[in-house]
């Protein structure tokens, strides 16, 4: 029988763990006081010019993202630091596996780093291969193996890429998991859809947009036997979802939509996929984060918005638009914590390494787990009618 590791480890991957844990760092990180540190950074992108390229995820703090040389979400990013041949380091102010698709992404003399390898995601490190594979035997044992087709969100680890790349399978993101799906119903009679991490995206999107009944869909835990599931449950339903959540937005509530409403009548309550199914039937608009942005972008002037999504983020967009009123969802909800540990020492110990002629943090991909999870990319990218964003 495999042996399970840890179920949760919001960590970076494949390397020394005991030399991640907590914030350490290998280098000398630069004090948080320090005053310089902005003209530090300054300075040292300065001086690599070209040679670097700095990605910034819209849930970074405005501290770091002040130097990304682009903004936008995991997908985004992976593409514009594959559009980018002539950089020769990409800093990824994000978490681990947006790092990794960078890497899949990028060409074999670029070299993708992440200012700080405890930046992972707690979602990604919720469906781990060896609990994966031991799921896929159970389906197989089930009888239902042949027509099961493996669908993974952009927020996993590259070997859960690779693992639908080789099991027939491809990846998707919050504003393509419709099509995605789709495609995955369409590759055999009587389909049947193992979506992983996020529960509530594959729920939300099967329901919503599949048409398929809440009852429809099933969850996988992957610390019971079997799932927690019967044969017969197994067999009958359309979706099953891996019990995976984000730390961040599946803590928003739909009492916390009853209470703005209440407060403010006129609002328009905006949340993300990642939200649970209560909070997304209660809302008005739901959508990915490019989504959210070009929805607040859009709005009149005076308009009220309550947005269910990473707290940087909302306040970056609150920040931006001082002509609409834009309040957070749910006041018990905090920023996300791994995405948060990319701060200001972290990247000017990256930079000024780089340009000392020290590559730091890089995260690299082995061959065999890229070419995989490359063919799962790709379908994505074939999907009919849609750019894909996240
Ligand atoms: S916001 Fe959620 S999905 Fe995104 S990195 Fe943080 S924990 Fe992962």
């Amino acid at each position: 029988m495999a042996t399970v590791d840890l179920p949760l480890l919001p960590l970076g991957r494949g390397t020394d763990l005991n030399s991640e844990r907590g914030v350490e760092c290998p280098g000398d990180l630069p004090p948080a006081s320090d005053p310089a540190l902005v003209a530090r950074a300054r300075a040292a992108k300065d001086a690599l010019g070209e040679k670097v390229f700095v990605l910034g995820h819209h849930y970074q703090r405005d501290e770091v993202i002040q130097f990304a040389d682009v903004t936008g979400d995991s997908f985004k990013l992976a593409r514009e630091a594959a559009a980018r041949p002539d950089a020769e380091y990409i800093v990824f102010c994000g978490v681990h596996f947006m790092a990794e698709s960078a890497d899949i992404l990028t060409g074999p003399d670029q070299q993708v780093v992440l200012p700080d390898l405890a930046a992972g995601c707690s979602m990604a490190d919720m469906a781990r291969l060896t609990q994966v594979e031991m799921a896929w035997d159970a389906l197989v044992k089930a009888g239902i193996g042949d027509s099961v087709v493996p669908v993974t969100y952009m927020n996993s680890s590259a070997d859960i890429k690779a693992f639908c790349g080789r099991n027939g399978g491809l990846v998707c993101t919050s504003s393509n998991a419709d099509v995605a799906l789709q495609w995955a119903v369409e590759q055999k009679p009587d389909a049947k859809i193992l979506f992983f991490p996020d529960q509530h995206l594959g729920r939300n999107t099967g329901v919503l947009k599949m048409g398929y009944s809440v009852d429809d869909c099933v969850v996988w835990d992957p610390h019971r036997p079997n799932g927690g599931l019967t044969t017969e449950q197994l067999r009958d339903a359309r979706m099953i979802l891996w019990r995976g959540h984000c730390s961040v937005h599946g803590r928003f509530s739909p009492e916390a939509v009853d209470d703005l409403r209440a407060e403010i009548p006129d609002i328009t309550i905006l949340v993300h996929p990642e939200c649970r199914h209560e909070v997304v039937l209660k809302a008005d608009l739901v959508g990915s984060t490019e989504f959210i942005i070009q929805t607040i972008e859009a709005a009149p002037a005076g308009s009220s918005w309550a947005i269910g999504t990473e707290l940087n983020l909302v306040k970056r967009l609150a920040d931006a638009h001082p002509d609409k009123r834009i309040v957070f969802l749910d006041k018990a909800v905090c920023f996300c914590s791994t995405m948060n540990r990319i701060d200001l020492p972290h990247l000017v110990w990256t930079l000024e390494s780089l340009v000392a002629g020290t590559v730091v943090n890089r995260i690299e991909v082995d061959a065999e787990t890229e070419k995989w999870a490359l063919v799962a990319l790709e379908r994505m990218l074939a999907l009919p009618g849609r750019t894909a964003k996240d």
